[in-house]
C-alpha cells in the first residue's frame, strides 16, 4: 500500500523561487535600489553577456516577456506581414500571438513522437507565401535541427526558435536559441531560469539582425539615441536581470538537479506499460534535454489525474488540455492535425523542479502504480 502523503505535492511550488533565497534577493533589491540602477543599467548588460556566452551565441538582450521577444524576433528578422509562419500546434498560444502581432499568419502543423515539431509536417506546409518556419523547443528539449535547418534553407526560409522552455537544452551539442536568425526564452518564474515576475530575451547571432532588436524593444533608439523607426517598450528590469545574472551562475547544478530527477522517474515509471515517458537523459547521444517539464502519456488521463489530485499530488494539462489548433477563439481555421489531437487525449505533466525530492518522485510514482493496478 502507498503511505499516505504527509504533505502535498503541488505541482510548482511558487513561493519556492523566493523563500530558500529570501536574504540574498533581498540584499540584491537594496543593492540596486540604493544605486538607483533600475532601467538599461550595468546588472542588465552584465547578464545580456553572461547569457550570451552561456549559449555560445553573440547577442542577448534582455526583453519584457518572452512572448514580446518573439515578436521583435519575427520582426527584426524581417518575416513580411501577410506571409505565413509554421509553427508546432503543442504550443503555449503565445507562439502564435508573436505570429499574428507581427501581421503574419500562423500555420499549425503536427508533432513527432518527442511532442515537438515534426520536420516532414513542418516541410509538408510551405507554400510560395511562406516565409518563416518557427518551431518550440518544448519541455527542454531541442527539435531535429538538422532537419528543420535543411528544410528552411532548401525554401530560402527565416527560421526563428520558441526556446522559452529550453535554455541550455542542446541538439548535436548546440544550444537551443542559436540555430536561426532569432529566439526567445522566458525567464517567468516556472520556467527553467525564472525571475520574480515576467522576463525574457532575444538571442541572435547576426549583428543587424540583434541590432534591429535593440532598437524595436527600446522605442526604436540606436545606441546614439537616435530614433531608427518604431519600437516597443519591452525591456528586461534592471533588478530581475541582477537577479538572474546571479541564478545563471549556479544553473549547470539546476540543470543537473532535473536531469537526475528525470532519471529517477523514468526508474521508478518503468514498469508501467499505460505510461508513455519522455526521453531518458542519456537515451539519445544527438539531444541534450533539460526537463523544463516531465511529459507523459497516459492512459485513462483524466482518472489518473483525479486520482492524483485526491493525494494531493499537482499535475497539469499543458495548456490547458487544447492545442493551439483547436482554440476556436482565435480564428486560425480549421485543421486536422491528427497526432496532435490524439496526443491531447492522453497528455499530462508530471510535477518536476529543482526542489521536488526524490522521495516525492517515488511516491508520485507509487500513486501511479496504485492507480493502474486496480485498487480503484
Ligand atoms: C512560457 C512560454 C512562452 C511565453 O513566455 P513569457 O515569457 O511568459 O511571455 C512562449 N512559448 C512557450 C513554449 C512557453 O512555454
Amino acid at each position: 500500500m502507498t503511505p499516505l502523503l504527509s504533505r502535498a505535492i503541488p505541482f510548482f511550488p511558487y513561493a519556492q523561487v523566493f523563500q530558500p533565497e529570501e536574504d540574498r534577493l533581498v540584499g540584491i533589491l537594496r543593492d540596486v535600489g540604493r544605486r538607483g540602477a533600475f532601467i538599461l543599467q550595468e546588472d542588465l548588460r552584465r547578464f545580456e553577456e553572461n547569457l550570451a556566452r552561456f549559449l555560445g551565441a553573440r547577442w542577448a538582450i534582455g526583453v519584457a516577456n518572452a512572448t514580446d521577444g518573439l515578436l521583435i524576433a519575427l520582426l527584426a528578422a524581417g518575416v513580411e506581414p501577410g506571409s505565413e509562419v509554421i509553427f508546432s500546434s503543442h504550443t503555449m498560444v503565445a507562439t502564435a500571438a508573436a505570429i499574428h502581432f507581427a501581421g503574419a499568419i500562423p500555420v499549425p502543423v503536427d508533432c513527432g513522437s518527442d511532442h515537438l515539431m515534426d520536420a516532414a509536417a513542418a516541410e509538408a506546409a510551405i507554400t510560395p507565401r511562406t516565409s518563416a518556419i518557427l518551431p518550440t523547443q518544448l519541455n527542454g528539449r531541442t527539435a531535429d535541427m538538422d532537419a528543420l535547418g535543411e528544410a528552411a534553407s532548401r525554401h530560402g526560409l527565416v527560421l526563428i526558435e520558441d526556446a522559452a522552455q529550453a535554455l541550455g537544452s542542446r541538439f548535436r551539442g548546440q544550444c537551443a536559441g542559436t540555430f536561426g536568425a532569432a529566439a526567445a526564452v522566458s525567464f517567468f518564474p516556472a520556467k527553467l531560469l525564472g525571475c520574480l515576475g515576467d522576463g525574457g530575451a532575444v538571442i541572435a547571432n547576426d549583428d543587424g539582425v540583434a541590432k534591429r532588436v535593440a532598437a524595436l524593444h527600446n522605442h526604436g533608439f540606436d545606441a546614439e539615441g537616435n530614433v531608427t523607426g518604431w519600437g516597443f517598450n519591452s525591456r528586461l528590469d534592471n533588478l530581475q536581470a541582477a537577479i538572474l545574472d546571479y541564478r545563471l551562475r549556479k544553473y549547470d547544478a539546476a540543470i543537473e538537479r532535473r536531469r537526475h530527477l528525470a532519471r529517477a522517474y523514468e526508474a521508478a515509471l518503468e514498469d508501467l506499460a499505460e505510461v508513455v515517458r519522455p526521453a531518458a537523459p542519456d537515451a539519445d547521444a544527438a539531444h541534450f534535454d533539460v526537463y523544463q517539464n516531465y511529459e507523459i502519456e497516459a492512459e485513462r488521463r483524466d482518472g489518473l489525474r483525479e486520482f492524483l489530485r485526491a493525494r494531493g499530488i499537482g499535475t497539469l494539462l499543458p495548456w490547458g488540455g487544447e492545442a493551439v489548433h483547436q482554440l476556436q477563439a482565435l480564428g486560425l481555421g480549421s485543421w486536422r492535425l491528427p497526432e496532435t489531437e490524439r496526443l491531447f487525449e492522453r497528455v499530462l505533466l508530471l510535477p518536476m523542479h529543482v526542489w521536488l525530492t526524490d522521495d516525492e518522485v517515488e511516491m508520485i510514482a507509487a500513486s501511479m502504480r496504485e492507480f493502474y493496478r486496480g485498487r480503484v
